[in-house]
């Protein structure tokens, strides 16, 4: 079997869903298996709905009213006026009605799961119908069904074995489905997702237990670049990465893969193909076993929204192994993602990503035992297989603020 994830992009608007339907009349859908995203940026406006909901702002009526409208004209532009779809959507946002109506629980990432999760069911159910119309048949399915996890809402870690053997024993390779990324059900029978952009994940998945022949992942880019386009005009496509070298790429946040996606399928050699739904026939690139990149360029990639943080003793004590695991229990309890490390005899500067907005929470309990300088807005910015002409272009064109450097990657901290 072959699977197939489509991404927000190939889904933003109607046109973005008829050309899914071009792209796979071009490239063919014979035993394959297709994930899914949430429409554009719909997990984005799902997102503020929910922080609108649990704040009781007065906001909430015309974002769930802006989500619904968004899916309509796109539903109004695909099919004809009495086209059952509408049913399906119309079901959708009534459960999600009577679910915040009635739900009386104050824990937000349990929210969060069970109101952002239908971003992924209002796509699918409409580019199933809609595939469907346009004579590739298929069976929309319920990922929840088959992806089971525990009960971390908005990090759910998948449990393998029950996935392993529903997924096996449900999926016939005969059936074209359509199928959801990102979500996935816990034993209480509540959704739960498995973290932002976690579709690729899913797919990954997929094509793990069924023992797929490859996974595309399906982009608005060429493939993967040695850079992120949003950020660098002259980005080149890689042909072939190796397993490691995307795992290396993604974890240090090059955000054309998810991170978990490559383990699967290095597992069981599943190659992974990353190709452009705008011209779906071009080669892309393959990440695969082998050779670790090809052609050999220095890989930059751009995190946003980083905070400096340096921490010293507040008698300027040495920094020991004491204060540090203390730091560090601290950013785990508060779910603060730590990027990089430096420590020098009286201080510890961390680069830290504050995902889930904890860190003002737990700055001043910091505070208390350390003295702890903050410098917000910063990027994190790194070259893989870098050389003295990329680093020169970094270093002229940005304030570094720190610098770190091994023999094939170097990480800047910039203004
Ligand atoms: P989707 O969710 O639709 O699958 P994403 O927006 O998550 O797609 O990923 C595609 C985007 O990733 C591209 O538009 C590009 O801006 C960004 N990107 C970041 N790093 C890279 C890279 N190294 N190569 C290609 N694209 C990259
Ligand atoms: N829709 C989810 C998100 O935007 C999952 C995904 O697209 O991968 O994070
Ligand atoms: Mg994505």
């Amino acid at each position: 079997m072959e699977i197939f994830k489509f991404g927000g992009a190939s889904v933003k608007d109607a046109d973005g869903v008829r050309n899914v339907a071009k792209v796979l009349h071009r490239v063919g859908y014979d035993h394959t298996l297709i994930v899914l995203s949430a429409m554009g940026k719909m997990t984005n406006a799902f997102e503020s709905l929910v922080t609108a909901y649990m704040q009781k702002e007065t906001t909430f009526n015309i974002l769930r009213d802006e989500i619904e409208t968004f899916h309509k004209s796109i539903v109004d532009s695909l099919f004809a006026k009495q086209h059952e779809v509408r049913r399906a959507v119309d079901v959708i946002f009534s459960e999600l009605d009577d679910f915040l109506n009635t739900q009386n629980s104050e824990d937000y990432d349990f929210i969060y799961d069970q109101v952002v999760s239908r971003a992924e069911l209002l796509s699918t159910k409409i580019v199933s119908a809609y595939l469907n119309e346009q004579g590739i048949e298929n069976t929309w399915l319920d990922v929840r069904d088959l992806i089971k996890t525990n009960n971390v809402y908005r990090g759910a870690e998948v449990d393998w074995k029950l996935t392993n053997q529903a997924i096996v024993s449900h999926i016939d390779p005969n059936v074209l489905y359509i199928t959801q990324g990102f979500i996935g059900r816990n034993e209480e029978g509540y959704t739960t997702t498995l973290g932002r952009e976690g579709s690729d994940y899913s797919a990954g998945i997929f094509a793990y237990s069924l023992d797929a022949t490859s996974l595309t992942i399906w982009k608005d880019v060429e493939g993967v670049l040695n850079a992120d386009p949003r950020y660098f005009n002259d980005a080149q496509l890689l042909k072939q990465i190796s397993y490691t070298e995307a795992i290396e790429l993604a974890f240090y946040g090059a955000s054309v893969i998810h991170p978990k996606t490559i383990q699967p399928l290095q597992k069981k050699e599943i190659p992974l193909y990353v190709k452009s739904f705008i011209e779906p026939t071009n080669q892309g690139t393959v990440v695969t076993r082998g050779s670790k990149i090809d052609p050999l360029l220095p890989c930059f990639i751009v995190k946003k929204d980083q905070l400096l943080v340096s921490i010293s003793t507040l008698d300027f004590s040495f920094i020991m192994e004491q204060n540090i695991s203390d730091i560090f229990n601290y950013f785990h309890a508060y779910k603060i993602k730590v990027n990089l490390i430096q420590n020098s005899a009286i201080s510890f500067s961390v680069c830290i990503e504050d995902k889930y907005n904890q860190f003002n929470t737990l700055l001043p309990l910091l505070q208390k035992e350390f003295l702890v300088k903050v410098f917000s807005g910063a990027t994190l910015l790194t070259i893989r297989h870098f050389t003295p002409d990329s680093l020169a272009f970094i270093e002229e064109n940005n304030t570094v603020l720190l610098k770190q450097s091994t023999q094939e990657t170097v990480q800047m901290v910039v203004q």
